[in-house]
């Protein structure tokens, strides 16, 4: 039975914007010692946009744009709409048909337009070597500034790339800061690349970060994390975080993220306001006090 303490905390918690699924994951957080994040939509906005765009000698831009958004058209991704919407703007031209989608998660998308392949998304999707030499190694520097590279491979050929930007929220910093001054250790998970990672996670402040994550390398990570540490959070906003957030001792869902994430977690932050978190830890700390 919910004690009457911890129904208060409930009600208080919602009205500073935290919906508990329960008392016993409200109790949970009192004693969090480490915490991860999902970067996509959580550390960050999630609305990258385009800032470079860098193809072969042979290949012409415009046709290689027109192409790369008609893929991407087929495709839910956050940088798939933000390259679509880029495009659309630039060209001010419909996009063409395609069929033959395929959709590879974790790694991007595949395609085929009249006899030609393509495929479109990571360094792993297009082939690691090919990707690191492309054009003398370009896509390193773009990647260090937290830019995500999308490399586009056309036949056996590296076309060309595009770099997108998203944006730290602007709560993100303040709201690690106070989750570390509380002895909590944070991570950070992504399925992003080492460098964009890197620079992602230093512009948070964060403790640790674990690029090129699958969900389900969330998940295992989660589960180190469990092993090495007790209680263990997971904030996350997308399908691929379900998993993780699922296997952490308390899955902490943004309000604006995807219904599974939302349905997955013990806890829900509407507005996506980071810093309730440590506020939720705090209230937590008095609540178990109050009950022991
Ligand atoms: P995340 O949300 O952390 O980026 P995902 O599992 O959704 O993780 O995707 C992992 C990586 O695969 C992305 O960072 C991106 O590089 C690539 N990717 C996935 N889907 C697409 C797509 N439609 N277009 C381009 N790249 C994609
Ligand atoms: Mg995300």
């Amino acid at each position: 039975a919910i004690m009457p303490a911890s129904l208060s905390a409930i009600s208080n918690g919602a009205k500073h914007g935290i919906l508990f699924k329960g008392g016993v994951h409200l109790e949970r957080l009192g004693n969090l010692q480490a915490i991860a994040f999902d970067k996509t939509g959580t550390l960050t906005k999630g609305k990258p946009e385009v800032t470079n765009i860098i193809v072969q000698d042979t290949i012409d831009k415009i046709d290689f744009l027109r192409t790369v958004a008609t893929i991407e058209n087929h495709s839910n991704h956050p940088l798939a709409q933000s390259i679509v919407a880029y495009v659309k703007e630039e060209l001010n031209e419909d996009l063409l048909q395609s069929d033959g989608i395929e959709d590879i998660p974790g790694f991007g998308v595949k395609a085929t337009i009249n006899d030609h392949t393509w495929s479109i998304g990571n360094a792993e999707l297009v082939g690691k070597p090919e990707a690191v030499s492309f054009k003398n190694g370009i896509t390193k520097q773009l990647a260090s500034e937290g830019k995500t590279i999308v490399y586009v491979k056309c036949n056996d050929q590296l076309a060309g790339i595009l770099a997108l930007k998203d944006t730290v929220r602007e709560e993100t910093q303040a709201a690690i800061s106070e989750l570390k001054e509380m002895g909590i250790y944070t991570v950070m998970l992504t399925g992003d690349g080492e460098k964009t990672a890197e620079a992602i996670a230093a512009e948070s402040k964060i403790d640790m970060h674990i690029a090129e994550c699958l969900p389900e390398t969330k998940v295992h990570h989660i589960k180190e994390l469990r092993a090495k540490f007790g209680t263990v959070g997971m904030v996350g906003d997308g399908i691929n975080d379900a998993p993780a957030l699922a296997t952490a001792s308390v899955g902490i869902a943004m309000g604006e993220g995807t219904d599974v994430a939302l349905e997955t977690a013990d806890i829900v932050l509407m507005k996506n306001d980071l810093p309730r978190i440590a506020e939720a830890v705090r209230l937590s700390k008095r609540m178990n006090r109050i009950i022991k």
